[in-house]
């Protein structure tokens, strides 16, 4: 489809970035690109229209798609945010990052109990982020329907960090 021929044609293959041995995919042309940002919003919401309340983007890219995904289909937005960037109350994950750790928060007063959420992000690669997403989504009361991503990293795997959930990928590489 559209989509995922744009995505094909558009995403930058980076070597050795961030450090040495990592093939970084740089997304941002599909993002500069007007039809297939909206293309590629529509593929992130289409299996879930009519099923959901709420769209989840994770910061930072995901905000973007998110934002997109929502307004073509006239949802709001709940944002998945870095460590103290939320003034009211929050909760928060942590996960493991390659080296270290890290957390994300999100504000459980801005949506009610039992909210059917659909999480986005841009890519899936060990599947860490959004397990502990997931993991605050339902933490706060809310219900996880769905993940949907640009690309799924096939070789890291992440599908067995998120079991249970119902993935969708535009494209897998
Ligand atoms: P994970 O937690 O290992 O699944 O990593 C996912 C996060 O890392 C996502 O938020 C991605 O934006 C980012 N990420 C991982 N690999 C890439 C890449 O090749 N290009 C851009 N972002 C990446």
């Amino acid at each position: 489809d559209d989509a995922t021929r744009l995505i094909t044609e558009l995403t930058a293959i980076v070597e050795d970035f961030p450090k040495p041995g990592i093939t970084f995919r740089d997304l941002t042309p599909v993002f500069a690109d007007g039809p297939a940002l909206r293309a590629v919003a529509d593929a992130l919401v289409a299996p879930w229209v009519g099923k959901i309340d709420a769209i989840a983007g994770v910061e930072a890219r995901g905000f973007l798609l998110a934002a997109a995904a929502a307004y073509s289909v006239g949802l709001g937005v709940l944002v998945v945010r870095k460590p103290g960037k939320l003034p009211r109350e929050t909760i928060s994950e942590s996960y493991d990052l390659e080296y270290g750790s890290t957390s994300l928060e999100v504000q459980p007063a801005d949506f009610p109990a039992g909210t059917r959420v659909l999480v986005i992000d841009d890519i899936l690669a060990t599947g860490g982020t959004l397990a502990a997403s997931s993991r605050l989504i339902e933490r706060a009361g809310w219900q996880v329907a769905g993940i949907s991503v640009v690309l799924e990293l096939d070789a890291l795997n992440g599908r067995a960090a998120l079991p249970g959930r119902d993935i969708h990928s535009l494209q897998r590489v």
